[in-house]
């Protein structure tokens, strides 16, 4: 997949405002670097824990994160991706003494699993990818630089705490002060803490083959401090977006922006970018409710290019609900893009036309949607306006086809950035015809199935028995297919 050509359609050198939580508000995004060309954007997101087979949660994560970086890149701007694998974990220990298993074995399991549903998702890879298990000298020397500057505190029993009031302007992120959330937690009994806020930056265990000797004694990091060293490492001090699900904003985040500005004494991250979170037919995803759902089972059951089409379709930020009837619309929707993809074989030889006035309407209003935001759902707006306007035209016959052709292309280009497209329209009528069975409940129809369906039916009317005719319709909707009369012939879409 290229976006070189989309490239070149980059029109006028607008800015891009990003949703930046700890400001509260939408703000230019300004590269730290300030190279002319293609400056670089230090970007990291919170990645897996992998104790257990990733969920549609992290697949959503994945995708939506993959359109703001595939954007970024069209818009001429060098991403410099880092990924944290938190494979050193309080869950992952309570496993491993449960079952038995090797840590590594099994992180190293489930990570390269999700890493390849992402591939299977068309998500770009990821340039550095940190394991907390190969950082952990680099971690121990980020917790001693913070005792050394008195932000933690050793404890007789060899735990190191992060000393929350001495980072004046702790819950800024999350926009609470410490007084308003030492109100909110229960006084733990935990008389090795100064103050119930401060968080663990080590801590004292010898359980499993994951701890490591410490100046504290033998121990294992907590989870916060793992990403402010990994980032420190990788990217440096300062970093132009973090990411990650809104569920991460508080603690984990705030613990994050307080660790790694004690340590540098400066800024963080400029802008913290939040998912809004996942439901699945109107409840939280979880296990208790009967509703978990692996990556790798929702990609069987949706497919990846719908998945993509349906994250795509919801704004970042905002909530997702997920379920069977979404779906199914969606599936609809993205078979008529690849419908007009099929009639229009020539669109990959073109040379798509950017110079006509509908071209130029096109990049200005997915770029417009784009800039406010990474705002997909009105930039997939735009494709689908461009879709049904590329139809009209065929069907009219009033475009040349070298206009259509270009025109096809640049959509199919503009959809690329926004992680569509990559399957074949066979694969999506595929996936659609097994959902809407498994919907009913019925056994789903093949593509050959439909075409004979349709076959028949043409005949039938063709001899005026419309009785048949009729039958047949009857028959593809307990199946799941409404079959649709138009004068090119018959088609069908998902019911
Ligand atoms: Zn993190």
């Amino acid at each position: 997949m290229t976006l070189r050509s989309a490239h070149e359609y980059r029109s006028s050198p607008r800015q891009i405002s990003v949703y930046n939580t700890l400001a509260g508000r939408k703000e230019q995004l300004d590269p730290i670097d300030a190279s002319s060309h293609s400056p670089e954007v230090k970007m990291y997101v919170c990645g897996l824990t992998p104790q257990d087979q990733s969920h549609l949660g992290h697949g959503l994560n994945s995708a939506r994160f993959d359109i703001v970086r595939r954007y970024l890149a069209y818009r001429r701007l060098s991403v410099n991706f880092v990924q944290n694998v938190t494979d050193i974990d309080d869950k992952i220990i309570d496993k491993v003494l449960k079952t038995g298993q090797d840590p590594l074995a099994m992180t190293r399991g489930y990570t390269d699993e999700f890493y390849a549903l992402v591939d299977r998702m068309h998500g770009l890879p990821v340039e550095k990818l940190t394991r907390v298990t190969e950082f952990v000298p680099q971690i121990i020397a980020f917790i001693q630089a913070l005792i050394d500057k008195g932000f933690a505190y050793v404890t007789p029993e060899g735990n190191v705490y992060f000393e929350v009031s001495k980072k004046g302007d702790y819950g800024k992120l999350s926009n609470q002060n410490t007084s308003m959330l030492y109100e909110s937690v229960r006084k733990e009994l935990d008389k090795e803490k100064r103050s119930p806020l401060d968080f663990a930056l080590w801590k004292r265990d010898e359980s499993t083959s994951l701890s490591q000797p410490s100046p504290w004694g033998v121990g294992r990091p907590g989870w916060h401090i793992e990403c402010s060293a990994m980032i420190h490492e990788t990217l440096g001090d300062r970093i132009d977006i973090h990411g990650g699900g809104l569920d991460l904003k508080f603690p984990h985040h705030e613990n994050e922006i307080a660790q790694s500005e004690a340590f540098s004494g400066n800024g963080f991250a400029n802008v913290w970018m939040h998912g809004g979170l996942l439901n699945i037919e109107g409840q939280k995803m979880s296990k208790s409710l009967n509703n978990f759902t692996t990556l790798v089972d929702g990609l069987q059951k949706y497919g990846p290019a719908p998945f993509r089409f349906v994250v795509a379709r919801h704004h970042y930020r905002s909530g997702i609900d997920l379920s069977d009837k979404l779906f199914r619309d969606n599936l609809n929707a993205l078979l008529d893009f690849h419908r007009l993809f099929a009639r229009v074989p020539e669109r990959d030889a073109a040379q798509a036309d950017t110079s006509s006035l509908e071209a130029q309407a096109l990049i200005e209003s997915f770029e417009a949607a784009m800039d406010n935001d990474f705002n997909s759902p009105e930039a997939l707006v735009a494709l689908e306006k461009a879709r049904a306007a590329i139809a009209q035209q065929l069907d009219s016959g009033k475009a040349t086809s070298e206009q259509v052709a270009g025109m096809t292309k640049l959509v199919v280009e503009l959809g690329q950035i926004l992680g569509l497209f990559f399957d074949s329209l066979e694969a999506v009528e595929t996936q659609g015809l097994g959902l809407v069975a498994s919907m009913l409940g019925v056994p789903p129809l093949s593509r050959e199935d439909i075409a004979a369906l349709l076959r028949e039916r043409a005949e039938a009317r063709a001899a005026k028995n419309f009785a048949r005719s009729d039958d047949i319709r009857k028959e593809a909707a307990l199946r799941g297919v409404e079959i649709l009369d138009s004068k090119s012939g018959s088609t069908f879409r998902f019911v």
